[in-house]
């Protein structure tokens, strides 16, 4: 039997970890999630507010009650907490809250848009479609190339800022990639952007829940101008997202979206807008995701993301090494660089559903398989040419290229893992025996009946 060394338990913070699924053997199990790149379970911290906060719930910003002058004031106040969170200068910086990271960034490309010239935007290639299709309708669009590690190649960023001459309104990179976990240099490519007057957004998506962020001040070549992330994915799942930007860029223009609470006054033919972060936030504000998300925060902010961070990168080398032992197994992305809790892998020779189907009936063990949004980073990382993607695109016979992801939470332990790495190795072997008859039966010149057979009774 392994034995660990001393692991902090982490999993009575949160809720439904021990819910049982039903197993293909029979009988229920623990289910075990490696699918926290995509959404995350609550925190019993976030469950307790939610329902103290209940009895007061009330509406915001258009009420005299006590209920609604208490709402209005959590509501204001959790933007402080947000901004503290992430070492955003509360003087300069506004808050404004949305539904996730998707509406940050498409409410981003809203205002800084100027419909009369087509401006530059720099992404890259390794994105999120949230943080690619939102930039391409209106802007004209460039990629910063990727790096021998899958990471971003820091010299074709310069080369393009260089390139467009003062151009490049802004650099939109995530700050931590839901593919292979990897964390970019976020102040260094800061710091490369504001030597040629581009701003930069972080989609912190993958980065808010995992890592300390640190916005610095305004004054700092470092610092970052933009930033949006997700509750949903930080153990808070009420339906909030923030975007974090200096006001004076939110005072300008019109909102994307107009309506009840994004004025001051409305006449005939005028509008006047209220400031920033009202303006931006049309509607009944979302308090209990609010009263959520500042719930998660504090849990995190207890615990330190610091050693949130370490403790998921014990679960990221203790699983990967064991990974790379292993025969037949693929991955995306190396350790000898940062990255968040995030694994991705192929087994030799099977599908990516094949193998996501298989940990989930075989253990009870819930990955990702696919392109995770993230479509031109998979095929990079997968070296599909445009030419051999379009050919599959055009033949529903041919399955889709794809890989399977495991993603860790603050949560997750290192007996999960060994129960996932012996479910894996199960099917690996079972695949490669498979294989093995094949190519002995077409040697022997059996029919494929006598695999479909196999097939069907393993
Ligand atoms: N960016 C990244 C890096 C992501 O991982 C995700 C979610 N998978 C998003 C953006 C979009 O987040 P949401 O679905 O919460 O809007």
């Amino acid at each position: 039997m392994h034995v660990f060394p001393f692991q902090p338990n982490y999993r009575e913070l949160f809720v439904g970890l021990d819910a049982l699924v039903p197993q293909v053997k029979g009988g229920l199990a623990p289910a075990i999630n490696f699918d926290n790149a995509a959404t995350t379970p609550p925190l019993m911290k976030v469950m307790a507010e939610i329902n103290q906060f209940a009895p007061f719930y009330s509406s915001i910003h258009r009420g005299a009650g006590y209920k609604s002058v208490l709402s209005s004031q959590i509501y204001e106040r959790a933007r402080k907490t947000v901004l503290a969170f992430v070492g955003g200068l509360s003087d300069l910086n506004t808050v404004i809250f949305v539904k996730n990271t998707t509406e940050a960034i498409n409410k981003l490309s809203y205002r800084l848009w100027n419909p009369r010239k087509k401006e530059v935007i720099l992404t890259t290639w390794m994105e999120h479609h949230s943080n690619l299709l939102p930039w391409r309708d209106k802007y004209q669009v460039d990629y910063v190339e990727l790096n021998e590690q899958g990471g971003l190649n820091l010299e074709d960023l310069e080369q393009k800022l260089l390139h467009y001459q003062g151009a490049v309104k802004l650099v939109a990179v995530s700050g931590a990639s839901n593919v292979t976990g990897i964390m970019n240099p976020i102040h260094r490519i800061a710091e490369i952007a504001h030597r040629y007057q581009a701003r930069i957004l972080v989609d912190a998506a993958q980065l808010a829940p995992h890592a300390a962020i640190d916005m610095r001040p305004h004054h700092s070549p470092e610092h970052i101008d933009f930033l949006a992330f997700s509750a949903h994915k930080m153990y808070a799942p009420f339906g909030i997202g923030v975007l974090i930007g200096p006001s004076q860029v939110f005072e300008q223009g019109n909102p994307e979206y107009s309506g009840g609470g994004t004025v001051k006054f409305v006449t005939k033919d005028q509008v006047f807008w209220d400031d920033p972060p009202h303006k931006e936030e049309a509607g009944t504000p979302n308090i209990l995701g609010v009263v959520a998300l500042v719930a998660a925060i504090e849990t995190l902010r207890s615990i330190g993301m610091k050693t949130v961070y370490k403790q998921e990168e014990r679960l990221l080398n203790y699983t990967q090494k064991k990974m790379e032992k292993m025969t037949g197994i693929e991955l995306y992305a190396p350790l000898n660089t940062p990255r968040i809790g995030v694994i991705p892998f192929n087994v030799v020779g099977m599908d990516h559903e094949e193998v996501a189907q298989a940990l989930s009936r075989e253990g009870g063990i819930a990955v990702r398989n696919g392109c995770f949004c993230a479509s031109p980073y998979v095929q990079k990382l997968l070296r599909i040419s445009d030419r051999e993607l379009g050919n599959i695109i055009n033949n529903p016979l041919l399955p889709h290229p794809g890989i399977v992801r495991i993603s860790f939470g603050l949560y997750n332990t290192l007996e999960e893992v060994n129960q996932m790495l012996s479910v894996l190795q199960g099917i690996i072997i079972l695949e490669q025996r498979k294989t093995k008859l094949l190519s002995n039966s077409v040697k022997q010149g059996y029919t494929s009946k006598t695999f479909s057979y196999y097939n069907n009774n393993i």
